[in-house]
């Protein structure tokens, strides 16, 4: 039995990401030369596209990861604020903080955890995501980098998981329906 059994349409292709993730290094090498960059993973969703991107990404620059709540197992709304599971390990201070996210949905996650990286005394903190769904967006939050824009739709690989699955699809998808009746 395969994963790929239960992926109803392919959103994203492999292809389409391995171009848009070395548009995206090119540019934040760009605008980020001379800086201080550190890019900062959220953990788990980002895994995927953080070891691509800082691969595309030929300025010097640290890595960072931080886990904080978001969905719970099988569970396809969101749940409010959120909270720091495993802190960051370095210093902000004086840094130009990159965060790299899996995707952009209610923007709930991103408004609050901002804020609370801004008071650690950064130069800068931006928002690099490969995935944005606009339509759904709760908080007045937009990314500084995006990959794609996605339709209203609850999509997995690449990183981005239902119930902890999915997680290694190489591409974007979208589930079969029957895959939530299990
Ligand atoms: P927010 O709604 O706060 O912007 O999104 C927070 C998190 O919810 C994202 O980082 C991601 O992990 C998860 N999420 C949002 N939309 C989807 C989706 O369509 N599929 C999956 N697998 N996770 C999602």
């Amino acid at each position: 039995m395969s994963m790929h059994d239960d992926i109803l349409k392919v959103l994203v292709s492999e292809e389409e990401l391995k171009a848009k993730v070395a548009e995206l290094g090119a540019q934040i090498s760009k605008d980020y030369e001379g800086r201080n960059l550190v890019l900062v993973s959220i953990l788990k969703g980002s895994v995927v596209f953080m070891a691509d991107l800082m691969r595309a990404v030929s300025i010097p620059c640290s890595i960072d990861f931080m886990v904080v709540s978001s969905y719970g197992g099988g569970n396809t709304t969101s749940t409010g604020l959120v909270k720091i599971i495993k802190d960051l390990d370095g210093d902000l201070s004086g840094r130009d903080v990159l965060i790299v996210e899996d995707i952009l949905d209610t923007g709930i996650t991103l408004s609050n955890l901002v804020p609370m990286l801004k008071m650690r005394n950064p130069n800068s903190v931006k928002i690099c995501t490969i995935l944005d769904k606009p339509s759904r967006r709760k908080a007045d939050i937009a990314p500084d980098y995006e990959g794609f824009a996605v339709p209203d739709e609850f999509v997995v690989g690449y990183g981005l998981d239902y119930d902890e699955k999915y997680r290694n699809l190489p591409y974007i998808g979208v589930l079969k329906p029957s895959v939530y009746e299990k």
